[in-house]
């Protein structure tokens, strides 16, 4: 095993987590990411962009974000004590504002014109909208025709923030088809664009950019759950998509080892090919989208049709830092089903009245199948990455019968 407090030191100049990450991409390109590189370490050493973040985090996000003892849910699920690292209460409803600050200040100080990404569920478009808004860019949001149509109130604010929305009507419509959409109207004008990407996916140096920017979150927690309680948290859970919002929470504790560390992927319907997105537990390293890293995909190498509840969970690639965890076994991967997300989506709205993301109630579901198996006394921090207003329209119409909303 190697060296844990080596992580704060990672990746290495080449953007490597062990064999994982780099960048795989034309030269062209390779000589633009190279200025973003030398851009990001300029900047973030210097006291104007740091005072300017801390002062949007803590009066424009709302941060620190706090911690909530859930006293019920632990009552009757427990053994285990259950927190929740609120997310869900910054601005714009999700983790995801922690990094487009940081990206749309980086890409203003750079001279760009126009940020663009990608989104799944919505959440990183509007979160990158508003930092679009807020720093004085033009945002064009790349996402999925089936995303578009079951996400819409997500749509429908993108366009009220000013952004232009550019539906993705090729592939499987969703994630994936967003990304190689957005990747190829950046490689049309790299000069004038900044890509934004929206979790510790894609080459170096975004999965070291957007970790740095979300590492906020356990930094908050670990001295507030210390603060709380005199003591570290037994377990961190966090879901776990491209890894963004998991990297965010789990950095902070990587180096204390009687911290166990869990992420959670979706298991979806099923485990059978095309019924889930647990690219940790099911797939094997390949490379896609400019990076290395596990991967589900066919004996050719291409990238697998995958599918969560969670359109924010729905990608075949995972964050390479994510891998190289895995691999050293510093980091447990386990999964959470769509069925077991729905219960948890209405459990934690009903006995503690928050109302959570899909994709957080993915890591909802593992705390409250953990939390019984654990001994009283001992703790789980849950990363409960975003909320659920987004998702409530879906919920209605997919669950409505069963939950008794008619
Ligand atoms: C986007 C999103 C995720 C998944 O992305 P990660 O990069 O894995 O964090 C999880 N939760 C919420 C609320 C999201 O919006």
């Amino acid at each position: 095993m190697v060296q844990l407090s080596k992580h704060h030191l990672l990746p290495d100049v080449n953007g490597y987590f062990g064999e994982y990450g780099g960048s795989f991409v034309p030269p062209m390109l390779q000589h633009i990411l190279d200025e973003i590189t030398a851009a990001y370490f300029q900047i973030r050493e210097t006291e104007a962009f740091q005072s300017e973040l801390k002062r949007l985090y803590q009066h424009y996000v709302g941060r620190p974000s706090p911690i909530f003892h859930a006293k019920n849910m632990s009552e009757k699920y427990g053994g285990a004590e259950i927190y929740f690292k609120r997310e869900d209460l910054n601005h714009t409803g999700a983790h995801k504002i922690n990094h487009t600050l940081g990206e749309a200040l980086l890409a203003k100080h750079m001279g760009k014109a126009t940020i663009i990404a990608e989104t799944g569920a919505g959440q990183h478009g509007v979160a990158l909208a508003t930092a679009a808004a807020l720093v004085g860019l033009k945002c064009v949001i790349y996402m999925g025709e089936v995303d578009v149509k079951k996400e819409h109130p997500n749509v429908t604010r993108m366009k009220i923030l000013g952004a232009k929305v550019v539906t993705v009507s090729r592939g499987t419509k969703t994630l994936k088809d967003a990304v190689d959409a957005a990747f190829e109207a950046y490689l049309e004008d790299p000069v004038t664009q900044f890509y934004a990407i929206g979790s510790v996916v894609g080459p170096h140096p975004f999965p070291m950019m957007v970790r740095d920017f979300q590492s906020i979150v356990g930094y908050e927690a670990r001295e507030q759950f210390q603060q709380m309680t005199g003591k570290l948290p037994d377990n961190l859970v966090a879901c776990v998509g491209g890894g963004s919002n998991a990297i965010g929470l789990f950095t902070a504790f990587l180096e204390d080892e009687d911290v166990n560390i869990i992420g959670v992927e979706p298991s979806g319907i099923s485990l059978k090919e095309g019924e889930h997105a647990a690219t940790l537990t099911l797939g094997r390293p390949g490379v896609l989208h400019g990076f290395k890293s596990y991967l589900l995909q066919d004996d050719s190498g291409n990238p697998l049709k995958v599918y969560s509840v969670a359109s924010g969970l729905d990608y075949p690639g995972i964050g390479p830092q994510h891998s190289f965890l895995k691999d050293i076994a510093r980091v447990k991967y386990e999964t959470a089903s769509d069925y077991e997300t729905i219960q948890a989506f209405f459990e934690l709205s009903r006995v503690e009245g928050i109302i959570p993301a899909l994709e957080s109630a993915h890591a909802v579901a593992y705390a409250m199948k953990l939390a019984p198996t654990l001994s009283t006394g001992q703790t789980i921090l849950v990363n409960l990455s975003g909320r659920g207003d987004k998702d409530i329209d879906f919920v209605a119409a997919k669950y409505g019968a069963e939950y008794h909303l008619e």
